[in-house]
């Protein structure tokens, strides 16, 4: 099994992807530290390159391959935001790309994950197991995975965005983490104890699939049926080896999310920070709202983790 990674490792994966990542930036909005009493840091991954934070972890990832790696290429699977990432970051260093992809991914994350030139092939995310086909494919030939969340120097390179939150505004008492595989969390985790130890830690997690709250209860990984939720950048089936070793340690609480209560946020980030998050992004606001007295008179982080969304389907969800 590979090690599992350290803050040293988040501060190499900053140092790695510096060239060619964004620092995004961090936002304040007046009318939500009023509505929440609270002062409130929002870390904007909405504005990272292809949309979300999963660029990180992916280039991390990618930057460490040796030359032989490099030639034969990648291959993953992922609901979107990590093939776009993946194929973004495979671009930029010159490695084919091959993705994995579920048959009703929105056609925005298809048609991006194309556009940067990956190669695409097609599952169904309900009767399919895709990490099955992804090692198949490596297999046969001779590509290496780079899976979406269970991965040391995937999870170190989530935790530059975190590392950059706690350079920027020093410590916090509290910090909300949109929760999937926990690759996000994870890395998060390991910035927040190495910069701001005293913070509490909270991921969240759509309400349909609520396997990283029971995981943390039951002490083991806990599997569930693909959960079906607007937030498909986190209808992760369950918690890594790696992403659930660190989240049980170091990890305050797993909170939930409904889909309604994500649309409230998608609505607040557009009309008050005038910003467009996926519904996935808006987990870690929807959970501060809900837990006033785990914010109440603090000083509240929270990650913004992506903002790729069709503009229909943005408006469909907006008024519906
Ligand atoms: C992938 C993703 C998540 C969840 O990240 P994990 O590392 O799987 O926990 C949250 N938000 C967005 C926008 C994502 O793309």
């Amino acid at each position: 099994m590979l090690r599992s990674p350290t803050y040293e490792d988040v501060r190499d994966a900053a140092v790695r992807i510096a060239s060619h990542a964004n620092r995004t930036p961090v936002l304040r909005s007046r009318r939500i530290n009023e509505e929440l009493g609270a002062d409130v840091v929002f870390k904007c991954e909405n504005f990272q390159r292809m949309g979300a934070f999963k660029f990180r972890g992916a280039l991390n990832a990618l930057s460490l391959f040796t030359p032989e790696q490099r030639r034969a290429g990648v291959v993953t699977y992922s609901s979107g935001n990590h093939a776009q990432a993946i194929a973004l970051a495979a671009r930029l260093l010159d490695i084919p790309a091959t993705i994995v992809m579920p048959h009703d991914a929105p056609s925005s994350k298809v048609e991006a994950t194309r556009g940067y030139g990956g190669q695409v092939v097609v599952y169904d995310r309900y009767t399919e197991d895709r990490e099955e086909i992804g090692r198949a494919l490596a297999a046969e030939r001779g590509l290496t995975l780079i899976p979406p969340y269970d991965h040391p120097d995937v999870i170190a390179g989530q935790g530059t965005a975190a590392a950059e939150l706690f350079e920027e505004v020093g410590d916090l008492d509290a910090l909300f983490v949109p929760l999937g595989g926990g690759g996000l969390l994870s890395g998060t985790t390991l910035s927040a104890r190495a910069l701001s130890p005293g913070c509490a830690l909270y991921g969240v997690e759509p309400e349909a699939g609520d396997d990283g709250r029971r995981s943390l209860i039951q002490g083991s990984i806990v599997h569930i049926d693909t959960p079906r939720t607007i937030a498909d950048g986190a209808q992760t089936q369950h918690l890594g080896v790696h992403t659930f070793e660190i989240i049980r340690r170091e990890v305050d609480d797993i909170l939930t999310a409904t889909d309604a209560e994500l649309v409230e946020g998608m609505r607040t980030f557009g009309t008050v920070m005038k910003i467009v998050v996926e519904p996935t992004g808006c987990l870690g606001l929807a959970a501060a709202r809900k837990s006033p007295e785990r914010v109440r008179g603090r000083r509240v982080g929270v990650v913004v983790s992506g903002g790729n969304v069709d503009l229909a389907r943005y408006a469909a969800l907006l008024t519906s």
